[in-house]
């Protein structure tokens, strides 16, 4: 009898592929583990195995493997589950699952390989052209060989750019073939076994009178050994006992001390967990209780609480309990919502059984906590985390937190798979037979509708915690202010003056600039014109602190521009205003506070972001200007009064979701005010005060919002009504493009009718070079998902099995953002 296993290979191929192996090789492999496949010509590729039979494929002799890479499954049955629930809702390949789902260094490759660098926020617009090229292919292909770095650029000598990258710290390189995972090993000194005695530690106590530094280096040794009876770290002595390395490498090298190695996991916590979780006030006793009861018959519950009402002391609660019964719990966070408070604060409670998992970590440190999750050690029974986590190796799940569960990035936007992570978490618990908490103070309109259709459990809390109040909030007309001549810049004369009132008080401000559609843009004051980039159909971005002009769309950049290229005049003028400006304003109007800015260009690096948090905190700063990195779960007691400086771009943002998303914004935003006894104050900016939205927003109407939107959603079928699924179409040739989506919007209109929309040009219908086509697939309640999924398989198909179309690009955006 033969025996054959189907690999999945991390390459968007529709099939998985089918190699030989022997009897032996048949009885040592299980689904989940790697092997070492050839493909192509040359190529070796990691692989998964997903089956293992006897059946030869008909259509291909196949290849034998080359090697098993494990001893024991890296992933489950439950995770391989989940693959396949994500590749056929979210219309994708398991390779591409696979490449999104393994840390980086579990798919060996055989050559120098780069990958993409952990660090998300890279500023995009940092990197010139070729480097830009380079990183753009790395979001499609998780590592690039040096020759293939060679094609994209489609020259020999490509190291420079590559370099660059390093240094820019877009890109990481891995070196070797094969390079395995290595743990981290730890330096540790003990005194030498020759000096056990009391009498020859005497001895040498006196010899080393005359090397004071160094017998001083010993008596610290012994009084840490002393206090905490565990391995002192050499790093650990040489800070206690102010002491250098080298004067410790002198003790090592007269054998008066013995050093020694300790494998160490990188993601480690040191502090205790010696804190007790909180007493529930009635409120959240309340809550609790019905979240119990609404678990005896719903697996998803949501918890809509107001903004500091204490939503975490009651996932606190239910954590202890899983804990107790010996399970698993996934706390999923926005990237950006996971910070080293909210880190500490669980650490309190839970010490080291708490894992982090999220894209500033190092592949390394992934794979430690992979591995930790894998075997269901002590040290990752709670992993706190960002999207990917959903991926990790569960095998006793009790209960999935999703927390400012209506955040939109949980939605993977590019590369596929196109998932969302708190939907796809919501299935993975349910194969664990585990419950669902979805968190929030201004909840989906998704997830409410399936709350209000009793498909989810329902639990409300509208006060805050200790009876403070919500904050106060101000519309302020600034067309009204703008007539009156009332404005200082973008500064209302309401807005300046509850600045100096807080400022008086010694408390803080957070003035918030939305940064989408407010890109300050320059604009020729004769004749209209505006520079544009010249890969994509926007106007270029004004950089005042590196006097530039840039695309945020794909980087291009040039020196700012002295006079107007169309007509020569040199009085331009800027339109807009991004945080940038609001900072440069705030300076002006209050020289002697301390001004702050949160953005993306103040927060690349590791810790960037943190600094700045703590700068907060510590009071280091009075002001603060960002954008919605300031929205995101931060506690600060000290901020009392917030600026929201117009509100008027998002409201008007060509997106259905722009309403919702501006309340969810604006209240968050709000939500960063008064957060102690004091009541918080907060002042809105806007041209159109009676904004229905900005209504709701100042009277804290979450029902009034959900309502009205979802009565337009309902004329307009948009989700949560009907589903939606968005096919973009791309070729760098415009008239190709709009042929093929023509064909391929035929085609579905046949199938589907009246709930096909488009073809149609996006706002920016070029970017980087390529025009982009949308059609959009309105699918209603009723109609069959997997059918729909079917059918548009099929059209997709038969589009590539046309000659002409095969260089145009279709990606398929399931729920679409
Ligand atoms: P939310 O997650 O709803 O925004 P938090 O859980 O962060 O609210 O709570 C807001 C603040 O109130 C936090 O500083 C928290 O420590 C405090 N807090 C909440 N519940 C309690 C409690 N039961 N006892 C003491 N302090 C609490
Ligand atoms: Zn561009
Ligand atoms: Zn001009």
């Amino acid at each position: 009898m033969s025996f054959f296993i189907d690999v999945i290979i991390p390459i968007p191929l529709q099939k998985l592929f089918t190699y030989s192996i022997t009897f032996s090789e048949a009885d040592f492999l299980k689904r989940g583990m790697r092997v070492a496949v050839p493909f192509g010509k040359s190529k070796i590729y990691t692989g998964i195995v997903y089956n293992i039979h006897n059946d030869a494929p008909s259509a291909y002799e196949a290849k034998e493997i080359q090697q098993i890479l494990d001893e024991t499954p890296i992933v489950n049955d439950k995770q391989l589950q989940l693959w396949d629930w994500i590749s056929k809702y979210y219309m994708c390949t398991l390779g591409d699952v696979m490449r999104a789902a393994l840390p980086s260094a579990f798919i060996l490759e055989s050559e120098t390989v780069i990958s993409k660098s952990s660090l998300t926020n890279i500023d995009e617009s940092i990197l010139k052209d070729d480097e830009f090229l380079v990183y753009e292919a790395l979001h499609h292909q998780s590592n690039l060989k040096i020759h293939d770095v060679s094609n994209i650029l489609d020259k020999k000598n490509v190291l420079s750019v590559i370099k660059r990258l390093i240094e820019k710290e877009a890109i990481s390189v891995h070196e070797e073939v094969y390079e395995k995972y290595k743990p981290k090993l730890v330096r540790y000194v003990k005194l030498h076994a020759d000096y056990s005695s009391q009498d020859s530690l005497q001895n040498l106590l006196d010899d080393l009178t005359r090397a004071p530094k160094q017998r001083d280096a010993v008596m610290t040794l012994f009084s840490i050994s002393a206090q905490t009876k565990k391995p002192v770290k050499v790093s650990d002595l040489s800070k206690r006992s102010n002491t250098s390395t080298s004067i410790i490498k002198a003790l090592i090298d007269k054998c008066v001390l013995e050093e020694y190695y300790i494998q160490m996991d990188r993601v480690e916590y040191s502090g205790e967990d010696n804190e007790a979780s909180k007493q529930l006030n009635t409120y959240q006793e309340n809550a609790l209780s019905e979240l119990k009861d609404s678990f005896k018959n719903h697996n998803v519950s949501l918890l809509h609480g107001v903004t500091s009402s204490g939503k975490t002391e009651i996932y606190v609660k239910l954590i202890e309990e899983v804990l107790n019964e010996g399970r698993q719990v996934l706390y999923l966070l926005p990237e950006i919502a996971l910070t080293a408070q909210l880190i500490t604060r669980l650490q309190n409670y839970f010490g080291e059984q708490v894992a982090i998992f999220h894209s500033k970590y190092s592949v390394h440190e992934r794979v430690e906590v992979w591995n930790n999750v894998l075997h269901n050690s002590a040290k990752a029974k709670i992993v706190l985390g960002a999207r990917s986590s959903i991926f990790l190796p569960f095998n006793n799940l009790g209960l999935t937190i999703i927390d400012e569960e209506h955040e939109q990035s949980f939605k993977q936007f590019d590369p596929a798979p196109r998932y969302h992570a708190r939907d796809t978490a919501i299935v993975l618990a349910n194969m664990h037979q585990a419950r669902t908490l979805l968190g929030s103070a201004t909840p989906s309109l998704e997830s409410y509708f399936n709350a209000k259709q009793n498909k989810y459990g329902l639990v409300e809390i509208t006060k805050r915690f200790n009876n403070v109040l919500m904050p106060d909030i101000e519309l302020v007309d600034i067309k009204d202010k703008l007539k009156k001549k009332r404005m200082k810049g973008h500064f209302s004369d309401r807005l300046i003056e509850e600045m100096i009132e807080t400022l008086k008080d010694g408390c803080q401000i957070i003035l918030f600039q939305n940064r989408r559609g407010f890109s300050p843009i320059v604009e020729c004051n004769i004749c209209g014109h505006s520079p544009q980039c010249p890969n994509c159909d926007v106007s270029l971005t004004y950089h005042q602190y590196r006097n530039q002009l840039r695309c945020h769309y794909c980087g291009y950049n040039s020196t700012m521009i002295q006079d107007c290229i169309a007509c020569g005049s040199q009085d331009l003028d800027n339109k807009g205003f991004g945080t940038e400006q609001i900072e440069e304003e705030v300076k002006l109007l209050f020289p002697d506070s301390k001004v702050a800015r949160m953005d993306l260009d103040t927060t690349r690096g590791k810790y960037g972001y943190e600094k700045i948090i703590n700068a907060l905190e510590q009071q280091e700063i009075d002001i603060l200007v960002g954008t919605q990195m300031l929205t995101k779960g931060l506690d600060f007691r000290n901020v009392k009064l917030v600026g929201i400086m117009n509100a008027d771009n998002m409201l008007n943002f060509p997106d259905f979701r722009a309403h919702e998303r501006s309340f969810q914004l604006m209240l968050q935003v709000s939500g960063r005010a008064g957060r102690t006894e004091e009541r918080g104050k907060v002042l809105i900016q806007t041209y159109n005060p009676h904004h229905n939205i900005l209504q709701q927003v100042s009277t804290n109407n979450y029902i009034d919002m959900f309502n009205e939107q979802m009565n337009d959603r309902n004329n307009f079928k948009y989700p949560p009504v009907y589903k939606q699924i968005k096919i973009t179409l791309k070729h760098k040739e415009y008239n190709k493009v709009e042929t093929a989506s023509n064909w391929y919007a035929k085609s579905l209109r046949q199938v589907f009718k009246e709930n096909i929309l488009g073809p149609e040009s996006p706002p920016i219908a070029r970017i980087r070079n390529q025009f982009h086509k949308n059609i959009l697939v309105k699918i209603p309640k009723e109609q069959s998902l997997a059918k729909t999924k079917e059918a548009i398989i099929k059209i997709n198909n038969s589009f590539f099995s046309v000659k002409d179309f095969r260089s145009v690009k279709v990606i398929l955006n399931v729920d679409n953002f």
